[in-house]
């Protein structure tokens, strides 16, 4: 048989999809039992996977079933409820459903003549977006891999106008010689956007660093004088304590002199599309360029940024692409938002994840998070825990001695437990744990289970 003919009898066959059908609801309904940080024997049996890379073509169904036997095991599970990681989200079952239907589509989202549904859903998307956040109606989106990319756009877009503004074609003639402009951050911007300042030219020399409050917020008193060539990098949520920004008086400062605001929502967005956390967004409308995820606080797949920009032009312009091969259509054609050209159709699932939810699921899943993020500092506290920040989103600080070593000690004790997972930060030159509520699938439960676990650390480590 040659390798296409036995291909297409795995299609036609369909036992491998079965099987991997079997193995996908046999993870999901055991992950639950395991630890959540996978065992010490589960990372030494990784070894089973260290070989020659094969000469001949192997076995289909052999292939699946080593990958869930030695793979599975050693996954971390997130799809419980007790990871509390970085912001790594949950998923929505029917965003996984649909991954499954348009993995068959194996559509790519470059062109419309590519892929038409793609195009037309990117357009309801960006609708719908605008309306969730109350952004301008001229907002355009770009669906990129994640919030990196997506603040990445946001920059290029910011540079391009910026530079058109002072009579500089940036596409045609680059960084030298142009008008220099200002990169203005917010001291405890995420490594992301210094990432993006970096790899765009900046220079992170360059960067005009603002101080920020005890709870991690700009201080608009310490803004440096802004003018028509600052870039303004502000946050939707401290990757630490959760906090926002005050936008609306340093947007309205950036707006009278023609500097481009960008901010960074990548979890904290979301804040602005539920009424209930409205207050935390507040003016964030009046900047110019927004990056958030969809595989955080939405609890999308993986792979699912957004950049959200009112100046498309702007945008379009930054990112552009022609070759004679490449039909410029009528409809939207994705690769003009897009760093990339090739692209998974990720639209699909925000329309889906989007039209499940609604607003009132929206509201739901965000409040939801931010009421067990509260319910754990409550709990921690009342077990004598110091919380180092104000509550205001998904996120908790705690302090769990006021000694660093120990510290981290009981970091470690609590993530060995397997009962929950931690990530340690330093804060303010203070060693933390952030606790970050991140998923649906998290219960009043899991959290008191979790914060138990807090609690056996601490007892394991410093005897009481
Ligand atoms: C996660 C995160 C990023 C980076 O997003 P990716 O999707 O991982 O690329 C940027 N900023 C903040 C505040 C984040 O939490």
């Amino acid at each position: 048989m040659t390798l296409r003919e036995k291909m297409h009898r795995e299609l036609q066959l369909k036992t491998l999809f079965d099987q991997a059908r079997d193995h996908a609801f046999n993870y999901a309904e055991t992950a639950d039992q395991r630890t959540v940080f996978p065992s010490a024997q589960a990372i030494a049996d990784l070894d089973q996977f260290v070989e020659q890379l094969p000469r001949h073509s192997g076995d289909a169904a052999a292939i699946l079933q080593q990958l869930h036997q030695y793979g599975s095991p050693a996954t971390v599970a997130q799809t419980g409820g007790r990871y509390f990681g970085f912001v790594n989200g949950g998923i929505l079952p029917v965003t996984l459903a649909t991954r499954w239907l348009t993995d068959f589509w194996d559509q790519n989202a470059a062109l419309y003549v590519m892929s038409p549904i793609t195009s037309r859903l990117e357009e309801i998307c960006e609708r719908w977006l605008c309306e969730l956040f109350g952004l301008p109606d001229e907002t355009a989106a770009s669906f990129v891999s994640g919030t990196s990319t997506a603040i990445l756009c946001g920059l290029a877009a910011a540079r391009f106008r910026l530079l058109h503004n002072q009579g500089w074609d940036f596409n045609q003639r680059g960084h030298n010689g142009a008008p220099p402009l200002r990169v203005i951050a917010h001291r405890e911007t995420h490594s992301a956007v210094v990432k993006a300042i970096g790899l765009l030219g900046f220079g992170l020399d360059n960067i005009e660093w603002v101080d920020c409050d005890s709870q991690g917020r700009i201080v608009p008193e310490k803004m440096p004088q802004l003018d028509a060539r600052c870039i303004v990098l502000l946050q939707a949520g401290n990757v630490n304590s959760g906090a926002f920004d005050p936008f609306e008086a340093i947007c309205e400062r950036a707006n009278q002199v023609g500097a481009w605001v960008h901010i960074d929502g990548a979890f904290g967005l979301w804040a602005g599309g539920t009424q209930r956390l409205a207050h935390l967004t507040k003016g964030m409308n009046r900047a110019h360029s927004w990056s958030v995820d969809g595989h955080k606080t939405l609890n999308m797949p993986y792979d699912s940024g957004i950049l959200l920009c009112r100046d498309r032009n702007a945008l379009m312009m930054a990112l552009q692409a022609s070759a004679a091969y490449l039909t410029v259509s009528d409809y939207r054609d994705g690769m003009h938002y897009t760093p990339e050209m090739s692209r998974r159709a990720r639209a699909v699932e925000l329309w889906v994840a989007l039209k499940y939810l609604g607003r009132e699921g929206i509201d739901e899943l965000v409040y939801g998070l931010h009421q067990r993020a509260k319910q754990f500092a409550d709990e921690l506290q009342a077990a004598g825990f110091e919380i180092m920040n104000e509550v205001v989103f998904n996120q908790v600080v705690v302090r769990p001695t006021n000694n660093d070593d120990a510290t981290g000690k009981i970091l470690q004790a609590i993530q060995a437990s397997g009962e929950c997972w931690v990530g340690g930060s330093v804060w303010h030159g203070k060693k933390v744990i952030r606790i970050s509520v991140c998923s649906w699938v998290t219960t009043p439960d899991d959290v008191s289970r979790s914060v138990q676990a807090f609690v056996n650390a601490r007892k394991a480590v410093c005897g009481k």
